[in-house]
């Protein structure tokens, strides 16, 4: 949004920092390291500015809604500050003016042929450990119309997967339409003859809305996959947590998408460390993923924030016990990914080629999103590009890559 509002300002813009008269750092606040992270790159984009190879520095997004105070006692030359929801004032201080009438206009910083859709903001789950509904607060659903003239725009740009995310999408519609809508948002987008895929990331397992399987079984576009964070099996840290959902709950849900859904892949995310979590629970959450045989997991280590509920747990586990406890459960899935890979051997799928690399297409099937699953293999064919979505046959696999031929 913001590029597209730059741009029609007749601003320059520029990935490279050396070329930049004024830089807007866009930060995270999410969990410390991402903390730091943008901390990091604020230092480093000051330093420029005081050496006299700048000359203004913004800083925008989540750290800034957290800790705006601290940022300006600590680091005074930053010029302006801007919460998430300030384009208009990041215009506004630019000297150029927000264009109401690009509301939805998004310049695709993603490859071509995929984009994000964002089909809310905020959240108003109770999660103890997380800080994002103090950061963007409560769930804000982005009505039907906008997402879907947001999709046609993208459309119009070449983009051919579509990857519906918001910080819990299941929740999509309850707060300006009385009633979760997920489904027929799916339904409505897969009804764009443009889209080859469409994928659902990070729905919330509590009160999970069961008809968008339906949506699922219907809608051969809609990605056979599913991002579910589920955090944690043990149901005194589920509760701790305030999860909503217990360990028995959250098995009959994955065997009930699994059985309305069949090859669908699973992706979730857990965190280990949390403040009361015990030897007994991680070995429970590792015997979880034994059972339920994820076929995609990423594990973080708990991290305190500030003004959360579990804040007042304090943070007991040190980090080196949490960097163990994470290991030991990526090394228990290690074997499950490579298992559930093998399954799929001699199986003919759709992927999307991205790159080439030593003579061969590297691509992702309709089980894995970008950045953060499995890659495919198939050696480079004529008549086939990048961004092309194509049959292809699997042959072999590891832990973590497919590998096979292009069929058609
Ligand atoms: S559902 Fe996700 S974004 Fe919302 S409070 Fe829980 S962890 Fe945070």
């Amino acid at each position: 949004m913001l590029y597209s509002q730059l741009l029609s300002n007749d601003f320059t813009l520029t990935d490279s920092i050396t070329d930049a008269d004024i830089a807007i750092v866009n930060t995270c606040g999410f969990i410390d390291a991402a903390k730091r992270q943008s901390v990091d790159t604020i230092l480093s984009v000051v330093e420029r500015k005081t050496s006299g190879q700048l000359e203004k520095v913004f800083v925008m997004g989540c750290l800034v809604e957290r800790y705006q105070k601290d940022l300006q006692k600590e680091i005074p030359e930053i010029d302006n500050f801007f919460g998430t929801n300030d384009l208009p004032k990041i215009l506004e201080a630019l000297g150029g003016k927000y264009k109401y009438e690009l509301l939805g206009e998004r310049t695709v910083s993603t490859p071509k042929y995929f984009s994000y859709i964002k089909i809310s903001e905020g959240c108003d789950n109770p999660c103890s450990f997380c800080a994002i509904p103090i950061m963007r607060g409560k769930h804000k659903t982005k009505p039907v119309e906008q997402v879907m003239d947001e999709t046609m725009r993208l459309v119009e740009k070449g983009v051919k997967e579509l990857i519906v995310i918001g910080q819990d999408t299941t929740y999509y519609g309850l707060d300006i339409y009385g009633e979760r809508k997920l489904a027929s948002l799916l339904t409505s987008l897969a009804s764009v003859k443009e889209l080859e895929w469409i994928r659902l990331m990070y729905a919330y397992p509590a009160k999970f809305p069961h008809d968008i399987l339906q949506s699922f079984s219907d809608n051969p576009k809609i990605c056979r996959y599913l991002d579910m964070p589920i955090q944690h099996a043990a149901d005194n840290v589920l509760k701790s947590m305030r999860r909503g959902i217990t360990r028995k709950t959250t098995e009959n849900l994955i065997a009930t998408v699994r059985t309305s859904v069949p090859d669908i892949s699973l992706r979730t995310t857990l965190i280990v460390g949390y403040p009361n979590e015990t030897e007994a629970d991680v070995e429970e959450l590792v015997q979880f993923i034994k059972d339920v045989k994820f076929d995609r997991l990423g594990v973080f280590t708990y991290s305190q924030e500030d003004d959360t509920t579990a804040y007042g747990l304090g943070d007991p586990i040190p980090e080196e016990e949490k960097e163990r406890r994470k290991e030991h459960v990526m090394e228990v899935q290690r074997a499950i990914s490579l298992e559930q890979n093998e399954l799929r051997i001699g199986r003919t799928t759709r992927a999307v080629i991205e790159r080439i690399e030593e003579g061969n297409f590297v691509g992702r099937t309709e089980w894995d999103a970008p950045e953060i699953d499995n890659e495919i293999f198939v050696p480079k064919k004529n008549g086939f590009h990048i961004g092309d979505f194509v049959k292809v046959k699997i042959e072999d696999a590891t832990e973590y890559d497919l590998y096979g031929e292009i069929i058609s």
